[in-house]
């Protein structure tokens, strides 16, 4: 049983957690699960297999696709707006724990794709405020688009350059999707779409901060 000694001493250790918390901490912003609010969308964590980056798995076993309760609804909403043309969207990162961030900077070491998770805001993952996502057909297949997930070649770009109308077609339909649900692109990934208030997300202090070193994260994943 808890006494008021005791008390008095977890909210002592309360108040420090406090006073020695960074100022980026952002490790439990309000999360949902992308699914239980459109359960259509399909979802393939590509951290959470061996198919990416560091070919290990970097997400616990069962980790969902989890994203600011905004981000989620947005999310469905474009998913209304491709379920029109006989597409739909496919996630293939949303929230990244800090952690994991951390090991994919170590990992590449690139910072002109990947946030140094120490640096400014970090990655905006990190605040549920960013996705990876792709097209998939109405039965749920993948679609041609200009490259694969961490492809950090001009591939990538937001802008694709290359001769297929098909996979024209495909990026176009997924950005404007995107856009009319209120996301930002980024322009060397096509893949990448941040809520569009994301400032309202953080805090004044990381605002600030992201605003000073606003390249840092703008260009990264
Ligand atoms: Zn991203």
């Amino acid at each position: 049983m808890a006494t008021p000694r005791n008390n008095i001493w977890c909210w002592a250790l309360v108040a420090l957690a406090a006073i020695f918390m960074p100022s980026n901490a952002n490790a439990e912003p309000p999360l949902v699960d992308i699914q239980s609010v459109d359960p259509t969308i399909v979802v393939d964590l590509r951290y959470a297999g061996d198919n990416n980056l560091l070919k290990r798995p970097l997400y616990h076993q069962g980790m969902r696709a989890l994203a600011r309760p905004e981000v989620a609804a947005a999310l469905s909403k474009a998913q209304t707006t491709l379920r029109r043309y006989q597409y739909g969207l496919k996630i293939w990162d949303a929230y990244r724990p800090v952690g994991v961030q951390t090991k994919l900077w170590q990992a590449s070491r690139n910072s002109d794709y990947v946030a140094n998770p120490e640096v400014g805001v970090g990655s905006l993952h990190s605040w549920g405020i960013a996705v990876d996502a792709t097209l998939v057909d109405s039965w749920n297949r993948p679609v041609t688009m200009p490259s694969d997930f961490d492809d950090f070649t001009p591939a990538a770009m937001w802008r694709y350059t290359g001769r297929s109308f098909q996979v024209l077609g495909h990026v176009r339909l997924l950005q404007w999707a995107m856009h009319r649900a209120g996301f930002w692109g980024m322009r060397t990934e096509w893949w990448h779409f941040t809520i569009a208030d994301w400032k309202k997300f953080l805090p004044i202090e990381a605002r600030q901060s992201a605003h000073v070193q606003g390249t840092h994260w703008t260009g990264k994943l």
